[in-house]
């Protein structure tokens, strides 16, 4: 069976104060490595920590050793992709500056405590505990294994970010699929024979946390800040909890049909799928498509199921069984004119995705049982 390593990001909000000079002192050392890095062109960990270490430790000696390694780390891997950007033009700055409020953890500067949620991070004089604030969803972290993490402090509050993996085995493929078409409003996945539509109601939400985010602008008050992003941060969890719940179901499904992958659409050739307000739309869709697809990636392969990506251009246009073109047929249906197939653009949308994964790679792999592709066509 096929090995994959699922990496997975938590973001724990921290029960408490992390001492503000940890951040301001890690980006200052972050600063004096980038700098240095960047005038004598240094790429490499090793030498960026032979050169610098033994005097930042004499500069800052009540802070644990482990956060120079970090920032050596860190300065390292900024300063190599502001090298590559620089060099396609892409960025103005002369030299790589860092801005952020974020520190980076190695094993010797934090622990966590997954059975009672607490967080022991190493700071000047010592250890501070911090409860995590969780969800529900994040029961599974108890059987991973812990890498690197960062803290973060944003307008609301501390923050720890955490990368888990797991190793897992992913099941043969089988020629069995449930491709997978993500909306502003709904989710759409199935198979050529069947397919189901779940309503998510995020539009609602959306729409809802928008009109509460212009009341609140249009108010003069002394600063919104803090609260914005608390109504961001809630929005993003609501939207989080449906996308969680959605995965879930898509993959009961997919075991129901004995599927062995789940096939999404590759959002770099994203069709235009909104039709709502301008304001509500543009940059937050995309993260949603996406959050979506990261939720639906991992929690398929942690099922032991593979995940393929196909091209996303026309298909929502095209006809899944000729590959002729579609023409809309009144609210949300198209036509074809050459075989005459009508049916609700989402259902087509997923078709397609499901002909095109039994194209890219269905050919090899397609199981004896498995249905027959349907038709020609140029897809
Ligand atoms: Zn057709």
């Amino acid at each position: 069976m096929p090995l994959e390593t699922v990496k997975l990001t938590a973001s724990f909000k921290l029960d408490g104060l992390l001492p503000q000079g940890l951040f301001s002192t890690y980006r200052e050392i972050l600063n004096q490595l980038l700098d240095y890095a960047w005038a004598k062109g240094v790429t490499s960990f090793k030498r960026l920590k032979a050169e610098k270490y033994y005097e930042l430790r004499a500069k800052y000696p009540s802070l644990p050793s482990h956060y120079i390694y970090t920032a050596c780390q860190m300065a390292c891997s900024i300063y190599k992709s502001f090298r590559k950007l620089k060099k396609r033009g892409l960025v103005k700055a002369e030299k790589p500056v860092f801005k952020r409020q974020v520190v980076m953890l190695d094993n010797h500067l934090f622990s966590l405590n997954l059975e009672v949620w607490e967080a022991s991070i190493a700071v000047e004089n010592g250890r501070i505990k911090l409860k995590l604030l969780h969800g529900t969803y994040h029961e599974k972290f108890k059987e991973m294994k812990i890498g690197q993490a960062w803290l973060v402090k944003s307008e609301d509050g501390f923050y720890l970010k955490v990368v888990f993996s797991k190793t897992v085995e992913l099941v043969e493929l089988n020629g069995r699929t449930i491709a997978v078409d993500v909306n502003e409003n709904n989710v759409a996945f199935g198979s050529m024979e069947r397919v189901r539509n779940i309503e998510t109601g995020e539009r609602v939400i959306r729409t809802a946390y928008f009109l509460k985010r212009r009341r609140l602008q249009s108010k003069p008050r002394l600063n919104e800040k803090p609260l914005l992003a608390k109504y961001r941060g809630r929005e993003r969890r609501r939207v989080e909890y449906i996308y969680h719940k959605l995965a879930n179901q898509i993959i009961a499904y997919a075991k129901e049909e004995s599927a062995s992958a789940i096939v999404l659409e590759d959002l770099k050739n994203m069709r235009k799928k909104s039709r709502g307000s301008k304001a509500i739309n543009g940059r937050l869709n995309r993260w949603s498509f996406r959050k979506f697809q990261e939720i639906m990636e991992y929690k398929a392969e942690l099922a032991g199921l593979n995940v393929v990506y196909v091209d996303a251009k026309g298909t929502s246009s095209l006809c899944p069984i000729c590959g002729e073109k579609l023409s809309p047929n009144g609210y949300r249906q198209m036509k074809c004119r050459k075989c005459s197939l009508e049916q609700d653009r989402d259902i087509i949308a997923v078709k397609n995705l499901f002909r095109r994964y039994q194209m890219d790679v269905g050919a090899s792999s397609v199981h004896p049982e498995s249905p027959p592709m349907i038709g020609g066509g140029k897809g």
